[in-house]
């Protein structure tokens, strides 16, 4: 089994500044199966990016209705169905991505769930995929439906938390995890509303007692200080091996023995010296680089670094 991601930015600021990927991951070869978690927007660029094939799909998780979890949706459908030629694989996801729940969704047309299963997944609701067993986990997050899960095989279970706000029972949803991969958007103690800090996450981990946890969809602060150094504070106080994810981390799971783990990094197709092989990716600007640069980012210096009139000036 592979995990790999394709993104590790969360939050409003990081995608749409880009400052880290927000394609998701994906986990391949679970009993088979290739699974696409929470594509946001560039999945499917990151994907040939690091060189996956989002044609090799049978599922496809999302797991709310914000944008960096579900904008490339449709998209990896079309992939997933050859171009919505083939019926093929499952749409797993919280209500208001089908449905639309109050402000939030739906996600996903009428047309591209036209040729796809589709699974709605609530806290503790369980299905089988083939020999694969797929279980909702509960989140307390903005839009209420918001769904994690923990998808388990005969050999291991991996868990996802989702975007949630840290509460007391949420270890339980997870319990028996090889592998906790959880969102955490905000280094240290303090955590915004609806999400995890590293504190919080430090303290899932505990209760939990992975063999491997990994945090990822890190928000503007968490990027300003070093995510590695919030893993490694984990790692100190937990004894647990942590890893902060990185775009283009895999992780190759020796399915037999979950401890024996082997952490890669994908090469970059887009940055190759190769003229001939990819598009050309524009060097970041002075402006740009400024702007990412700058920590402790709050909304109205963001707005005021990242206006428009920088679009008209030749990078
Ligand atoms: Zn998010
Ligand atoms: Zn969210």
């Amino acid at each position: 089994m592979k995990i790999t991601f394709l993104g590790t930015g969360g939050g409003r600021f990081a995608t749409i500044s880009q400052k880290r990927m927000t394609g998701g991951f994906r986990i391949d070869d679970v009993d088979g199966k290739n699974y696409h978690i929470d594509p946001g927007p560039g999945a499917l660029v990151r994907s040939y990016q690091f060189g996956i094939q989002p044609t090799s799909l049978d599922g496809i998780f999302v797991s709310h209705a914000h944008t960096d979890h579900y904008t490339d949706v449709e998209v990896l459908i079309e992939a997933m169905t050859r171009g919505m030629t083939k019926e093929n694989g499952v749409v797993i996801g919280s209500r208001s991505v089908f449905e639309g729940f109050q402000k939030w969704g739906p996600c996903v047309s009428k047309y591209h769930m036209g040729k796809s299963d589709k699974l709605i997944l609530g806290p503790n609701k369980t299905k089988m995929l083939g020999n694969t067993r797929i279980k909702g986990t509960k989140t307390i997050h903005g839009d209420p439906t918001c769904v994690g899960f923990q998808i388990q095989t005969n050999d291991l279970a991996i868990s996802y938390t989702s975007d949630t706000k840290y509460f007391d029972k949420l270890h339980k949803y997870h319990k028996n995890a090889d592998i906790l991969i959880g969102s955490v958007i905000r280094p240290g103690s303090k955590s915004i509303k609806g999400h995890m800090c590293t504190a919080n996450f430090s303290k899932l981990v505990e209760e939990i007692q992975p063999k491997l946890a990994i945090m990822t969809h890190f928000g503007f602060k968490m990027l300003s200080e070093n995510p590695a150094n919030e893993s490694k504070s984990i790692r100190e106080k937990t004894g647990i091996r942590t890893l902060a994810a990185f775009d283009g981390m895999k992780i190759e799971i020796n399915n037999n023995d979950p401890n024996l783990i082997n952490v890669v990094k994908i090469k970059n197709k887009y940055t190759t010296s190769d003229k001939n092989v990819s598009p050309k990716v524009n060097p970041v600007s002075k402006d740009q680089q400024t702007f990412l640069d700058k920590g402790n980012i709050n909304r109205n210096t963001f707005v005021k670094d990242f206006s428009y009139k920088n679009d008209n000036k030749k990078y």
